[in-house]
């Protein structure tokens, strides 16, 4: 899969992707990531890309052509028209899911913008979807799209080590178990019983049992949708676990 960021701060992109899992995966190339900064594309002899808005207001607009002319000029490199996403606060909020879907595409043109945001002309030649990374502002979209690059790298056959993915929070829509490692006891605290005692089928009840657990008190909010996936043993828990709520 290829990651291509439109940004004015290709280094802060490039930073990030050089290390850990997500430069491991970049080296042993199961992701490319390119970063393009749009300000090459100015025509200002100045290399500005921002304008003040018409009408007024607070700041200054990146301008529709450098980053029209950026997108071209990547596009026109690759086979087909590839999905663009335009890192903003106005956005759908990003999730596990998009990002499931995402892993699936060849191409990803990710746009940051800075400054007071974009000219809206901009994203509709691009018909680029707008995507959030949560309902706060940030002065550009380059953490936004890590967030994304980040994500979606992870759901990527060989990224993770196997079966990683599939355990953790989110993704089959519960929150993860918790895990302990050594020593057995710590401060006073021990491991769980269970987790030693070698019995895998235990085990794995134990740990189902805390994830719907936690989801319920961390995040009742996702358990509507992730009880559909729920087995008659799992709905009986959370019988259980609701009536407990409801009688303390
Ligand atoms: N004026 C814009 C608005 O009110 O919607 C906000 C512009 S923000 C200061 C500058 C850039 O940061 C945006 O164009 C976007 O790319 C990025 N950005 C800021 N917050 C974001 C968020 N929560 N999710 C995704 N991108 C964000």
């Amino acid at each position: 899969m290829r990651f291509h960021v439109m940004t004015l701060f290709p280094e802060l992109i490039e930073a990030y992707v050089s290390s850990g899992i997500i430069g491991r995966a970049r080296k042993g190339g199961l992701i490319e990531v390119e970063a393009v900064n749009f300000r090459s594309f100015s025509k200002d002899k100045h290399g500005h890309v921002d304008d003040y808005p018409y009408g007024g207001g607070a700041g200054m607009l990146l301008k529709a052509e450098p980053v029209v002319d950026c997108f071209r000029h990547i596009a026109a490199a690759l086979e087909k028209p590839p999905r663009v996403i335009y890192m903003s606060p106005q956005g759908k909020p990003f999730t596990q899911e998009m990002a499931k879907a995402l892993a699936k595409e060849e191409d990803l043109v990710l746009l940051c913008g800075h400054y007071e945001g974009l000219d809206e002309r901009a994203l509709e030649i691009l018909e680029a979807e707008e995507v959030s990374c949560g309902d706060y502002v940030l002065t550009g979209g380059e953490l936004p799209a890590l967030i994304v690059i980040d994500a979606v790298s992870r759901m990527i056959p060989g990224v993770l080590a196997e079966n990683s993915a599939e355990e953790e929070s989110f993704y089959a829509g519960l929150l993860e178990y918790p895990q302990y490692t050594r020593p057995e006891v710590y401060e006073g605290l021990s491991v769980p019983e269970v987790l030693l005692s070698g019995h895998h089928e235990n085990v794995e009840k134990w740990r189902r049992e805390q994830s719907i657990r936690r989801t319920l008190e961390k995040r009742p909010d996702l358990i509507e949708s992730a009880r559909r996936a729920f087995s008659k043993e799992d709905l009986k828990l959370l019988k259980k676990l609701l009536k407990e709520g409801e009688d303390a």
